[in-house]
């Protein structure tokens, strides 16, 4: 049974992360969170900082949106932490403060989805459940050769069919060790089927063609946009706006895009290409130095310690830092 041989090659293999020395549901539903859109070695500081400073259900749900936006700030999507807030939220006036202890519960609290809730049943609270990500799919579609769009429903149905019929005691050890399989072992490109602990069943190495598994049929091709933005700047502070609730980085900081009225001076920035999961924005940026300034303008020191600045807006905001500095420079030396 390869499940035997897949639970022995776990103990032996599985990386010591942070999250899975204690089995709790608060750190597994972070690190899962964020793994979502972060490899795991990038993903640990962010997360060693976001338990530091929110280390349970109650504190977060008490947390300031700006402070827990800025903590995500280098991880995007930032509706996935607005909905850990509306999940913390809702913990703490429905279950003490603490998660309910099932995937059935689990799955209807915000953001939380059939895998997510599926890790913390099992991993937390050993219940029998799968968690079918990424990495399951793909180790599973290899595994018994499955050449179906694994990006259609049915198909990950069927997947999920075999991995509910195949799951072991300990349930917890088992949906990592399938994971961590996928992660390490049966990964996209190049799997390494020599190391593979259940390779004496896999279908797909029988066939020798593990690498063209899954079938993933084409993405639609991104929409194409080509915002202009103007970075307003009075003396060394720049002018920050609050987007808008809806689209592309809805309520987090960024330039304006409309023009000054006044200005003293304009200078370009080099261009630069932003991609979205379904947009990518082709931007361009212009610093407009003017003389009268609202309170809505930062200094530099409270836009790097207590504003988050989208990562689509860096480029830009280091290239407005470095003329900000020259200038002062040139003032300075007249
Ligand atoms: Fe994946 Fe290769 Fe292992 Fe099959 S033998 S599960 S293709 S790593």
């Amino acid at each position: 049974m390869f499940q035997e041989e897949l639970l022995r090659w776990y103990k032996q293999n599985a990386r010591k992360l942070v999250f899975r020395q204690k089995k709790e549901a608060y750190s597994i539903w972070v690190s899962e969170i964020m793994a979502q859109q972060t490899r795991i070695e990038a993903m640990l500081p962010y997360f060693e900082r976001f338990i530091e400073r929110y280390p349970n259900l109650k504190s977060l749900a008490q947390a300031e949106d700006d402070d827990l936006v800025k903590i995500w700030q280098g991880l995007g999507y930032y509706n996935r932490v607005r909905n850990m807030k509306r999940c913390a939220i809702q913990c703490v006036e429905q279950f003490q403060g603490q998660f309910p202890k099932t995937k059935k519960e689990l799955c209807k609290l915000p953001g939380i989805g059939e895998y997510t809730a599926g890790a913390i049943a099992s991993i937390a609270f050993d219940e029998k459940v799968s968690a079918v990500d990424g990495n399951v799919i793909r180790v599973f579609s290899r595994f018994y050769h499955i050449t179906d769009d694994v990006s259609q429903m049915s198909t990950k149905k069927k997947i999920t069919e075999l991995v509910n019929a195949s799951l072991t005691e300990p349930i917890s050890d088992y949906n990592q060790a399938l994971m961590e399989l996928g992660a390490l072992v049966c990964i996209p490109k190049n799997p390494r089927c020599a190391a593979c602990p259940i390779q004496k069943e896999c279908q797909s190495y029988a066939y020798g063609d593990a690498d063209s598994l899954p079938v993933l049929a084409r993405k639609k091709p991104r929409r194409v946009e080509n915002p202009t933005f103007y970075i307003w700047v009075c003396q060394d502070k720049i002018h920050l706006k609050k987007r808008s609730q809806k689209g592309l980085l809805a309520g987090l900081f960024g330039f304006d895009e409309t023009l000054p009225e006044a200005v003293e001076e304009k200078r370009s920035l080099e261009p630069y290409t932003h991609i979205f999961s379904h947009v990518e924005w082709h931007m361009k940026g212009i610093v407009c130095f003017v003389k009268e300034k609202s309170e809505d303008f930062y200094s530099l020191s409270q836009i790097h310690d207590k504003v988050s600045i989208p990562s689509a807006f860096q480029p830009f905001l280091k290239q407005t830092e470095r003329i900000i500095k020259e200038r002062e420079k040139c003032q300075k030396s007249l």
